[in-house]
């Protein structure tokens, strides 16, 4: 297959190939998705295939007009309507208890649906001309989430129809994944959409455990893509909770072949290693703009180990948190 890259003006194409069954990756304000008409459950099934996808992790369904929603789900209960009208369009998905016309690929054989929409223009006029979309982030299964096209060509070149390129991914980190399906909402997995600013509209809000911890051998996921590891370069990710001058020293001692280090901006000639940076200290937003992208950097310079530093667990801290404590197989250096 022929992978063809779009620009934002040809967005038709990507909606009549879309029509037809096909895959296209579309920008979105998080990380590039891969999407396929959601109500089209053999092109739902080419995605996983696509991404080599665990079947049983069910997709985002993307809408771009609220009123979409309502074929979709059984019930918008009220907590679910005051983040909608407060948080969309944007990164946050809700999940819903599903309607009888999402197919089984998509909810993974759940009775729910996770709905998103988003607020990238591109994304959104892709949606208008097509119907809703079922799109998990465009990155081979395991990887680290694309934010630009160049990332999408590297991992799905020649597995799918188009990607239409829409520059860099503003946000940086996938949505936020919330469930109303217990008496207390529950943030499943943290994202652009903080938890402070979830409980100033709909109050007690509690955070799963799987977002920090990993799962224990018998436990159940409540959303079951928490429990693959994830966002993983190829390189070994060593994550160090210390203070910048521990930091320093700790990479300064370590014998590596080919090291790098995601490392402020203000460190970046000090390391004696390969400097990536991930913005200013204490910038978290800047921190989750750069993530992935620096983690696919570190593995284009063939780099064997890269060094980072831990985030805060705050705003969105925790998403940056959630994404590389996994990307380090929940191991920490503790300085
Ligand atoms: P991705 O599509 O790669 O951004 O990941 C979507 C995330 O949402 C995964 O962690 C899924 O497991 C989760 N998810 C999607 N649908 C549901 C659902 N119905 N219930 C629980 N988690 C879900
Ligand atoms: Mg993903």
């Amino acid at each position: 297959m022929n992978t063809l890259i779009l620009n934002e003006r040809q967005i038709d194409t990507a909606a009549a190939i879309i029509r037809k069954g096909g895959l296209v990756s579309m920008p979105t304000e998080t990380v590039y998705g891969l999407a396929a008409d959601a109500l089209n459950g053999k092109a739902v099934a080419d995605i996983f295939k696509a991404k080599g996808r665990p079947m049983d992790n069910p997709l985002i369904v993307h809408i771009a007009d609220i009123s979409q929603i309502y074929s979709l789900v059984r019930e918008f209960p009220d907590n679910a309507v005051k983040l909608a009208e407060t948080f969309w369009p944007g990164p946050l998905t809700i999940i819903l208890p599903k309607s009888d016309r999402i197919p089984d690929e998509v909810s993974a054989g759940l009775d729910t649906v996770a709905i998103r929409f988003p607020l990238h223009p591109v994304a959104q006029k892709l949606i208008m001309l097509s119907g809703p979309l079922a799109a998990p982030s465009a990155n081979l299964s395991g990887s680290p989430s694309p934010t630009s096209a160049a990332h999408v060509i590297s991992d799905m070149n020649g597995r799918i129809d188009a990607v239409i390129d829409g520059g860099d991914c503003e946000v940086g980190v996938e949505s936020t994944v919330i469930t109303l399906a217990d008496e207390i909402p529950r943030i499943l997995r943290p994202g652009g959409i903080t938890a402070e600013q979830i409980r100033q509209v709909i109050g007690e809000t509690l955070i799963d455990k799987a977002v920090t911890e990993p799962l224990g051998k018998n436990e159940a996921a409540a959303s079951p893509g928490m429990k693959y590891k994830h966002y993983s370069p190829k390189a070994n990710v060593i994550l160090i909770d210390g203070s910048d001058e521990a930091f320093a020293d700790y990479i300064c001692h370590a014998k590596d072949d080919k090291s790098a280090a995601l490392c402020y901006n203000e460190e970046k000639e000090t390391l004696p290693c390969l400097c990536i940076p991930i913005g200013a200290k204490g910038d978290d937003l800047a921190y989750a703009h750069n993530l992935f992208a620096a983690l696919r950097k570190a593995d284009e310079n063939e780099c064997t180990v890269v060094y980072a530093h831990c985030p805060t667990k705050e705003g969105v801290g925790l998403a940056v948190y959630n994404r590389i404590v996994r990307a380090a197989g929940f191991e920490i250096v503790r300085l």
